[in-house]
């Protein structure tokens, strides 16, 4: 019998496979998976449907529900939460709470720009949520480039950030409405069967519509590829940053591998559903590729695709060579996009003060936990 098992991020069948190991029907299996997902309960002794002598066994095997722990909470002054989430073997991620937030994906477009934060009481928020401890693509605006990659996460990792926060914020998924984006540490496409084993989770266990949830890459073209293909997958967000091959490779070196033109021709045949968009994602770096001429190449490479895109002034951090454009550059960028017919939005820094903000996660400790 294991050691440490976590029940956590096992689908039905697996779940099935748990209890024939310990000769208990096979309803006992939807028992667990209802409690882990629908009810969401934290601890063993909570799974009342299953007789006390069943979880007294599972305890004894070292099984668990393997919830993550939260190390450290840092508040932002706009109520942005940015969680410090440990798994079993000590390693952490970093999982972001945006009450009223936008950040990343409000589906129209409607919730974006530069509106102050009107209340600091929610209806809805959105939770970003890590793939990886650390990450290894390497892009040179990210502060979670600096920490290499340490390891995939589990599906049951992946999913965990998402059930700890909305137990901390007490969420309730029928009164709330809660979006989900993959936008944290890490890169979904490079742990791909976790990422969408913990999609599938929630989708089926949990209960989220897949429209309320966005996945951004930077480009892993042949997993885009598979993704179109899946019957139950989140909206595509792409990082996008720079529309001409040499100054993309430059910030984003994956480039190399996969480059734009393979990048493009395979959102070229990305089925979209029903009133779905693509998302593009430009962090603007002052003066690297915030100028007007950017700002066409990417006009002129988007042409033809029903996308939008999200313009993100760099937020900075330590070790990051760049800096923040001024706000008349965003918008002058902005504004040729606009003029070009194709949507663009300025995303609202969210939880910058606390190195919440995208491009910022990195455990940055140095901030007072609450
Ligand atoms: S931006 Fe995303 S893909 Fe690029 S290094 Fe950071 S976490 Fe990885």
């Amino acid at each position: 019998m294991p050691q440490h098992s976590e029940l956590l991020g096992l689908c039905l069948q697996q779940l099935t496979d748990v209890t024939d190991r310990f000769g208990e029907p096979p309803y006992r299996a939807r028992q667990l998976f209802d409690g882990l997902y629908r009810q969401r309960w934290s601890q063993l002794e909570q799974f009342s449907p299953l007789p006390a002598d069943f979880r007294r066994r599972l305890h004894e095997a070292g099984y668990s529900v393997g919830l993550p722990r939260s190390e450290a909470r840092f508040l932002s002054e706009d109520g942005t939460v940015r969680y410090l989430l440990a798994f079993a073997d000590g390693q952490s991620v970093e999982t972001v709470w945006m009450p009223e937030g936008d950040g990343g994906e409000a589906g129209d477009g409607s919730a974006s720009g530069d509106e102050e934060l009107e209340s600091k009481t929610w209806s809805r928020a959105t939770i970003c949520v890590s793939s990886q401890v650390g990450c290894a693509v390497d892009c040179k605006f990210c502060m979670t480039a600096l920490l290499g990659l340490l390891r995939n996460l589990t599906a049951g990792e992946i999913l965990g950030q998402i059930l700890a926060v909305m137990q901390d914020q007490q969420v309730d998924l029928e009164r709330d409405r809660l979006n989900l984006v993959f936008m944290g540490q890490g890169e979904p496409f490079l742990n791909y069967d976790n990422f969408m084993q913990a999609v599938r989770l929630l989708v089926d266990g949990v209960g989220f519509t897949e429209s309320r949830m966005t996945v951004s890459t930077s480009g892993i073209v042949p997993r885009i590829a598979d993704f179109a293909a899946e019957a139950v997958r989140p909206k595509l967000a792409v990082s996008l940053n720079a529309a001409n091959e040499a100054l993309r490779t430059q910030i984003m070196p994956i480039t190399k591998k996969w480059t734009i033109e393979k990048l493009i021709a395979s959102l070229r045949n990305f089925p979209l559903r029903n009133r779905e968009r693509l998302t593009f994602e430009y962090v603007l770096l002052n003066g690297v590729n915030d100028e007007a001429v950017h700002a066409r190449e990417v006009a002129e490479l988007i042409r033809g695709l029903r996308a939008k895109i999200n313009l993100i002034a760099l937020n900075s951090g330590p070790d990051i060579p760049f800096s923040t454009p001024a706000a008349d550059r965003v918008l002058a960028f902005q504004r040729i996009l606009r003029d070009a017919g194709i949507p663009a939005f300025i995303r609202r820094p969210r939880g910058r003060d606390i190195y919440a903000a995208c491009g910022q996660l990195k455990h940055t400790t140095e901030l007072v936990g609450l």
